[in-house]
């Protein structure tokens, strides 16, 4: 049985990520989203949301064969854990592929996990978690990035909060 592991921070899930969970659940049978547990990141929402809305966001494009987890530590540590043979990540521009390379390189000595690359669409390269939660802050309209419940909890996270403190 194929097992993959897609990790990031989520931090939210944009509709680019989506895209990447989407066709990865098509080449493996079991696929793993995980919410990285990062001490040492600023994060806007806090590890429970982040999984939450992660969820909710896979829940309404319908997806199966899909689990949402939290990884508290290395990831390939993760996938050494629960028997997951592969990485999944997704390449937008040259910046990522060269974060990317470093990152297989690392893994490749740490344990013995295949990692696969899948280029972003050519219409969300642009697409960030960074640059949704930079939009969201000044309350634009953000359909063609995030699904409804992560801008549902963009915009309350921001009504509720002092907005200047929250961007990492
Ligand atoms: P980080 O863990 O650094 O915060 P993210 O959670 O944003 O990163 O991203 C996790 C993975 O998703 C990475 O492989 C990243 O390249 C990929 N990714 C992020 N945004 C997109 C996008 N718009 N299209 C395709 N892949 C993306």
């Amino acid at each position: 049985m194929s097992r993959a592991l897609y990790a990031g921070s989520f931090d939210p899930i944009t509709r680019g990520h989506l895209n990447i969970i989407e066709r990865a659940s098509k080449l493996f049978d079991k696929l793993f989203v995980g919410v990285a547990v990062n001490p040492d990141k600023k994060h806007l929402f806090n590890i429970r949301e982040r999984h939450q809305m992660t969820t909710d966001a896979i829940r309404d494009i319908g997806i199966e064969n899909i689990d949402v987890v939290e990884i508290p530590g290395l990831l390939v540590d993760y996938c050494n854990q629960y028997d997951i043979q592969y990485f999944v990540r997704g390449l937008r521009v040259s910046t990522d592929f060269e974060y990317e390379m470093q990152m297989f390189k690392i893994n490749r000595d740490l344990g013995n996990v295949e990692t696969i690359f899948l280029p972003a669409d050519p219409n969300q390269t642009h697409l960030s978690s960074s640059a949704v939660r930079q939009l969201a802050k000044f309350g634009h309209c953000l359909d063609t990035y995030v699904t409804k419940n992560v801008y549902s909890a963009l915009q309350n996270k921001y009504s509720n909060s002092d907005s200047k403190s929250v961007i990492a």
